[in-house]
């Protein structure tokens, strides 16, 4: 039986503002979205449902910077630089950035403390004049055409209002704004399989001198626990890592599902209901089973972040999809504008399996087309973030911070070009974006000299 509907009477809505660029999310494709049309001069706003920037990053609790590197033949790189680089620098005068680990033997990550990029964010997007809008939810579009939008309809504890703007950039996460606009999607494994989602969480009060390398040792006292019949887990390769201080860890352990086992669909009001509850009781479960891994003995919840972590919903379709072969055979395309040294990194029931390209054989990273930015069917708009052009295993890597972060600074320069030229996002001149996209420090692969340090 289809749902019953009412009918909701058309209404004048106060326009907030009137800008050339608006970005709709202030993850990191956002923030870098953002930064880059304010930096190509162009009056931007970036709204943001939360009171606050960072996206999974902070609001799902994730606190740890994936993707920033790559393993260029056996050797570790930084290769993602340019908008991020700022934002690092930032973190790191306010005390909050790690020094990057190893993931795997294999592979860096950077882990950072979710106030410390809360400010930096602020900073930085202040720095270059973006003006924010948060606790604004977007909610839907007004499109002048079928190919062009002409607002986007926000909504506020002032009521509804609209947001105008000649070009759009959506980095929701979820392809919000694309599939409001008419662009085409698909979602997860388009057979109703999504990556799973994860209810991170920090524990505090750890003896570090105890704990040593815990991380080491946790999934065989898991194993051990299991066989025992004492705990049982959502689970297998639990990620279990220090922060900043060594007394403080984020532990990522989690994996919600429904009841017909599929994942937790990020789209779906009632399985996000479920998924937050489900998420805080297998943090509990979690944390049981971690106060007996020695130097957790006196450890304590000391954040449950303000929301479940989604790692994938919509993936809009635009000029080109990256694949999972793309990631494991380190493409190469003519129109790269930046890069990914993430592996594939899927959830799927039970576990998180990770496959790499060769190493030491290979370069390690592949490059990222700007096609995946522009939406098939919409000619105003370009999306960025773990909801841009890619695969279901495409997106199980380049959804990780770092390549989020290079395609909003892409994206935003791409608008930036695109008015100036007075044209569409989708005719702009790629080698233009390029050269654009080098002078502000970005590495984009082709023939740049790989960056070195980290
Ligand atoms: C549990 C978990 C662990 C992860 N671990 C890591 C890790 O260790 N390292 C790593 O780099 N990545 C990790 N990731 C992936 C990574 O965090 C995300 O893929 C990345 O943040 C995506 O960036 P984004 O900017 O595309 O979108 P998001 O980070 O999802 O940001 C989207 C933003 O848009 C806002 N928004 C969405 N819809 C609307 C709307 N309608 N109106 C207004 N605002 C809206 C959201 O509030 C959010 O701030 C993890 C993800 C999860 C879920």
């Amino acid at each position: 039986m289809p749902p019953k509907t009412i009918f909701e009477p058309a209404r004048q809505i106060p326009l907030y503002g009137e800008y050339e660029v608006a970005v709709l999310g202030g993850g990191p494709a956002g923030i870098a979205a953002a930064v880059a049309a304010a930096r190509a001069g162009r009056r931007t706003l970036l709204i943001e449902r939360y009171g606050f920037l960072g996206g999974m990053g902070t609001a799902a609790g994730v606190t740890n910077f994936c993707g920033l590197h790559a393993n260029v033949h056996g050797e570790m790189h930084r290769l993602v630089r340019g908008i991020a680089s700022d934002l690092l620098a930032r973190i790191d005068r306010l005390g909050g950035l790690n020094a990057p680990h190893l993931i795997l033997g294999k592979i860096l990550a950077q882990a950072y403390d979710t106030a410390a990029y809360k400010i930096a964010a602020d900073d930085l997007l202040s720095a270059c004049k973006v003006d924010i809008l948060f606790h604004a939810l977007g909610a839907g579009v007004v499109m002048h055409d079928e190919r062009r939008i002409n607002a986007l309809l926000v909504e506020t504890k002032a009521g509804r209002q609209a947001v105008s703007a000649r070009i759009f950039i959506d980095c929701s996460g979820d392809g919000d704004l694309a599939a409001w606009a008419g662009a085409p999607f698909e979602v997860g494994d388009n057979e109703g399989g999504m990556l799973y989602p994860s209810m991170m969480f920090r524990l505090n009060g750890i003896d570090p001198e105890r704990a040593g390398d815990a991380w080491r040792t946790i999934p065989a006292l898991m194993e051990k626990a299991e066989a025992a019949g004492t705990h049982k887990f959502p689970r297998k390769s639990a990620i279990v890592r220090p922060q900043r201080s060594g007394i403080e860890w984020r532990v990522n352990f989690t994996q919600l599902k429904r009841d017909d086992g599929r994942a937790i669909n990020g789209l779906e009001p009632d399985d996000l209901t479920r998924g937050e509850i489900d998420g805080r009781r297998q943090a509990v479960a979690a944390f049981e089973f971690l106060r007996t891994v020695p130097g957790f003995e006196k450890s304590y919840i000391v954040d449950l972040p303000p929301q479940l972590g989604i790692r994938e919903t919509r993936r809009v379709i635009g000029g080109y999809m990256l694949s999972g072969e793309d990631v494991l055979g380190c493409a190469s395309f003519e129109d790269s504008v930046g890069v990914n040294g993430w592996p594939m990194e899927v959830h799927v029931a039970g576990d998180v399996i990770f496959k790499f390209p060769p190493i030491p054989e290979s370069r390690g990273f592949n490059e990222l087309p700007y096609r995946m930015l522009l939406p098939q069917g919409v000619d105003n708009l370009l999306v960025a973030g773990r909801c841009a052009s890619m695969t279901h295993d495409g997106q199980s890597a380049a959804r990780v911070s770092g390549a989020c972060f290079a395609m909003g600074e892409a994206a935003g320069s791409a608008a930036g070009l695109a008015l100036s030229g007075n044209t569409i996002p989708r005719d702009i001149a790629v080698e233009k974006l390029q050269q654009a996209l080098q002078q502000q420090g970005a590495f984009i692969g082709r023939d740049q000299k790989v960056p070195e340090g980290l």
